[in-house]
């Protein structure tokens, strides 16, 4: 029997939109790619086996020098709200080689970040460094293990060029695998072009590739519009629950699946402090861990007056209709978040105090710099919890307050740290852990610590040997970390 490999299959819809909706074009090639990094396992899930190709031929694939069989690469327009201004954008360093069909019916376009200019390149070289991508596989590839939608990363790989960001770097190319690249700011665009006809295909076409229970529905628009609003309450309430912070949430970084995408200046916090920042442009806190509820709101108003022309024939009761549909977010979110954190705390059932003991601890780990992932891990257990923070005599009554509210579920002790363990990450990318793999990898070519890291990442769930404690200290409160743009 002959064993098929590779095994593409590509099935170009996209590419079937409207042609205002992106350009053809081809990756601009690159001198001597290697390959860096490899999702082994992602690969295999997708029905994909390279391992008929040399590692030369892998990278040349994954480079953008070969084409896949079956691609048809395009790079897609879109517009976007940047720190609360339009701007027209578009994939400005990224080619969709084309929707894959996966063994069990999962379309997902295959992209290639960092391959060269396209007509929406503005000023930019179209270009990645080396860093800045294997850093989006590492956290993309952890949120998978945590449970939270997002994009995944299946290779990278180092271009033999440089590029040029205040300093000469090692150049990258990431190949990103998503369920599709449909943003907010895909609508956005649209909507610059004031065209219903290619508003009404795009509303279709996104029912059909992620919403197609919605197809037979009255106001097909309106539906869509709260079903992507369901999936962003669920998407930003799992962020809050692991301290991530995602650190450019403009409207094209927002997708319509409810998938993460773009990691940029993101980063999980340590310390709690809702007003936690990372990025060194957010000068203003916008996108702080706190806000970013409130910011999904407001990107998914933009969201909804792209559609209002589809909502009704009325402009008047169009609105009214969005202003309803919105005005139900807080409440919603706030619903989805209070279940979260029962379930951080090991709390069945639901009673009135539950809000109030939940917000007492946020409060004092607030005031007490308190990490936000070990904290949780270290209410996991019969007895008290180990530490010198805890001695605060604060916290020590708030924990009395939490066994009594224990004891009132109806199963047993072990039910609740089952639940706990489930939804508190033990281990999570820690900032400056992130930095050293980085560092060693892309200064040094040392994959070691690398590897490291994106073993323990993979079971975020799971205890940790004592080897490991390095992984779950917190970087020293007094250095403040900062990510950079110009990725
Ligand atoms: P991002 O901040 O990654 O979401 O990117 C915002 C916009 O800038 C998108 O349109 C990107 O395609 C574009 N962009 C980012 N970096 C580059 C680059 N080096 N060359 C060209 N366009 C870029
Ligand atoms: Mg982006």
């Amino acid at each position: 029997m002959s064993i098929k490999k590779t095994a593409w299959n590509f099935d170009n819809s996209y590419a079937c939109l409207p042609e205002k909706m992106f350009s053809h074009l081809s990756p601009v090639p690159v001198r001597s790619p290697n390959v860096i990094l490899f999702n082994h396992i992602l690969a295999e899930n997708l029905g994909l086996d390279f391992s008929n190709l040399s590692k030369t031929g892998v990278a040349a694939l994954f480079s953008g020098n070969v084409l896949p069989v079956g691609a048809a690469p395009i790079a897609q327009a879109y517009a976007g709200h940047q720190y609360g201004h339009l701007t027209m954008l578009g994939d400005g360093r990224a080619i969709v080689l084309g929707e894959h069909i996966t063994p069990d019916h999962q379309r997902v376009d295959i992209q290639l970040k960092g391959s060269g200019r396209t007509p929406y390149s503005r000023q930019g070289d179209g270009r990645a460094a080396l860093s800045p991508m294997l850093r989006e596989y590492v956290i993309s590839e952890a949120m998978y293990a945590l449970g939270i939608p997002t994009t995944r990363s299946l290779a990278v790989v180092a271009t033999g060029e440089d590029v040029f960001r205040n300093t000469s770097q090692p150049g990258a190319i990431l190949t990103r695998v998503a369920s599709s690249h449909i943003r907010v700011g895909t609508f956005e665009y649209i909507a610059t072009l004031e065209n219903v006809e290619i508003l009404k295909k795009m509303v279709n076409y996104t029912i059909d590739r992620h919403y197609l229970h919605l197809k037979e529905a009255e106001n097909p628009a309106l539906e869509l519009l709260k079903a992507v609003i369901e999936k962003q309450i669920i998407l930003i309430t799992h962020w809050m629950r692991v301290g991530f912070i995602h650190g450019v949430m403009n409207t094209d970084n927002m997708t319509i699946s409810g998938e993460t995408i773009d990691y940029g200046p993101c980063a999980f916090m340590d310390a709690y402090d809702p007003k936690t920042v990372f990025s060194s442009i957010d000068r203003y806190g916008r996108y702080a861990f706190g806000n970013q509820p409130e910011i999904a709101q407001w990107n998914l108003t933009r969201f909804a007056e792209t559609l209002l022309p589809l909502l009704h024939e009325s402009q008047e009761t169009a609105i009214q209709t969005v202003e309803d549909v919105l005005g139900n977010f807080p409440g919603t979110y706030q619903k989805h978040w209070l279940a979260m954190m029962r379930n951080k705390l090991g709390l069945f059932k639901q009673e009135n105090e539950d809000e109030m003991l939940i917000n007492d601890l946020l409060f004092w780990m607030q005031e007490n710099k308190a990490d936000y992932t070990n904290t949780f891990r270290a209410l996991i257990s019969k007895n008290f919890p180990t530490g010198k923070v805890f001695q605060d005599e604060r916290f020590k009554l708030w924990h009395r307050r939490w066994q009594a509210r224990l004891s009132q579920n109806a199963c047993a002790l072990e039910s609740s740290f089952e639940l706990m363990r489930a939804n508190n990450p033990a281990v999570m990318p820690r900032n400056h852990k992130v930095e050293e793999a980085l560092k060693a990898a892309s200064e040094q070519g040392d994959l070691t610590l690398l590897n490291r890291l994106l073993e323990l990442l993979s079971k975020p769930y799971e205890d940790f040997r004592s080897d490991d404690m390095s992984y779950q200290t917190p970087l020293d409160a007094g250095c403040v970390y900062k990510t950079f743009c110009g990725t």
